[in-house]
């Protein structure tokens, strides 16, 4: 087969996973010799103007297992994959022009700063004062595609600009288009592997998790005692697999949703939020199961709520940076903050012992089932009066399934910025009795151990009697 380029770099970003990948179909199919690379950013790791980091340790580890796992999977093709950390821009304009490369393969990110990367790369051609360099960059071909969602735009008989912010909208619009099934990766003519020279190793992150000893744990019969999210393909399909084969069962009698693990229907949006499964792939097992299983509400009720996480995606990419700053935000509260009461917070030492628990588990475990972010995310711009941005920020930090369109989307709700989003804070005791009739769940998160009053101290900072 006749190849359109000798050197290409195939960039993982957000799709860590070898199956249902186009790019990586798109790169494979192209190239001659290809360097296939993923860049951890080492930004995320510092701490940004609102105190907190964009990646806190538990999705960290999540997010270097997947790698690991990742650089398995396509070790079994012949694909080398090189995991380097620093500065994801410069790195690229020093390997592109040194290595010839003709073409970057990407997926298109969702997140607004991931897609600063394409932009910062053309900024670096324009200014690059070496004229070989230029040259170099300037004939780089960049093949961006959507790798993530369920619909392509060209699905949509509308422009991005038009897309419904209204989610009921757009899920009654997109329930008359099919789904497209998953994509089958075919790995025949792998090209070959291009290496990195010696003076990339200082960049080599080294990824040394032992997934032998954690499979056992995630495998056995009390995995959601121990709330270990293994990151990486191989466990996402494991973990839906234990879904759908055993944990379904139980749905179909269940009540009212309790706050805790046990709670999710799913469970899958770890493994959805860097892409080790796509979301095309959730949606055809489920509908796998309901045709070996007869048509259940559950079913329904999931498919409906990936439709929902889709409309985030779309809405993330419609806003872009602007979603952070959406002009709605008129109430004086998303704009206030009050250092006391967001350490209060984020340490789970409010007066509400339900925050506090949901707190401590988010703290501990860096999940959250919906109902418990909803309290958290209620409990700071309601009770606390600070301002939502805080508060996403915080959640960009600590969650292992940390989603942009889908956090922004449920912090712009609660918040109530967008325009179709009516009023509805949460109150905490109907909820606790609700879901968590016999205190189970604030016992198991120790969320009375913790209880405080806020404002402790004025405001020059004198302790209030
Ligand atoms: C303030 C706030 C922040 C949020 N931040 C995130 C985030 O960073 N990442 C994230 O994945 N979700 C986020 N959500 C949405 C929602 O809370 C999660 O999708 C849900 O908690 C996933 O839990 P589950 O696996 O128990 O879902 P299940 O009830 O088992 O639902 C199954 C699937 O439906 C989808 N889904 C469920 N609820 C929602 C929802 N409200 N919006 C969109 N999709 C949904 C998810 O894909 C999920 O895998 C946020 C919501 C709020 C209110």
């Amino acid at each position: 087969m006749v190849k359109l380029f000798k050197k290409g770099i195939l960039l993982f970003t957000n799709d860590l996973r070898a199956f249902d990948n186009k790019v990586l179909d798109q790169a494979i199919k192209s190239c001659e010799s290809l360097l296939v690379l993923s860049i951890v950013d080492e930004q995320q790791f510092v701490l940004n103007s609102f105190d907190v980091r964009r990646m806190g340790h538990i999705r960290r580890r999540f997010y270097y297992q997947t790698l690991q796992d990742l650089q398995i999977e396509l070790a079994g093709v012949h694909l080398n994959l090189n995991v380097l950390i620093g500065n994801p821009i410069q790195l690229l304009s020093k390997i592109i022009p040194e290595y010839d490369i003709e073409a970057l393969f990407i997926s298109r990110a969702i997140d607004p700063s991931a897609r600063e990367l394409l932009r910062g790369l053309e900024r670096t051609i324009q200014l690059a004062q070496n004229a070989e360099m230029r040259g170099t960059l300037a004939h780089l071909k960049i093949f961006e595609c959507m790798n993530y969602s369920l619909f392509d735009q060209s699905q949509f008989d509308f422009e991005l600009k038009d897309l419904p912010d209204n989610v009921y909208d757009f899920i009654q619009y997109v329930e008359a288009i099919a789904v497209k099934p998953p994509f089958y990766n075919h790995f025949k003519s792998v090209p070959t592997n291009a290496f990195l020279g010696p003076e990339y190793e200082q960049y080599r992150l080294r990824l040394d998790f032992e997934p032998a000893k954690e499979i056992s744990l995630f495998s056995s019969s009390d995995r959601q005692l121990h709330h270990s999210f293994i990151g990486g393909s191989t466990f996402g399909l494991q973990q839906l697999q234990f879904y759908l084969q055993e944990k379904f069962q139980e749905r179909q009698f269940f009540g009212a949703r309790i706050l805790g693990f046990d709670s999710s229907d799913l469970l899958m949006t770890p493994w959805l939020a860097n892409g080790s499964i796509s979301l095309r792939t959730l949606w055809y097992a489920l509908l796998e199961y309901e045709d070996s299983h007869g048509q259940s509400g559950l079913i329904t009720r999931l498919l409906q709520s990936l439709l929902r996480y889709e409309h985030c995606q779309w809405i993330a990419l419609k806003y872009g940076a602007g979603l952070y700053e959406l002009k709605r935000d008129t109430d004086a509260h998303t704009r206030t903050f009050y250092a006391e009461r967001f350490v209060a917070w984020r340490n789970g030492c409010t007066p509400y012992p339900l925050v506090n628990a949901c707190m401590n588990q988010l703290n501990e475990t860096g999940f959250l089932t919906n109902i418990a972010k909803r309290v958290l995310a209620s409990c700071l711009v309601d009770q606390f009066q600070v301002s939502w941005k805080y508060g996403a920020a915080y959640f960009q930090m600590q969650f292992v399934d940390y989603d942009p369109g889908t956090t922004w989307g449920g912090w712009l709700e609660l918040a109530r910025v967008l325009p179709t989003y009516k009023r509805s804070s949460v109150d905490f005791d109907s909820i606790a009795r609700l879901h968590d009739p016999d205190g189970s769940y604030i016992r198991r998160w120790r969320g009375e151990e913790t209880v405080m009053p806020v404002d402790n101290h004025d405001m020059v900072g004198w302790p209030l009697g």
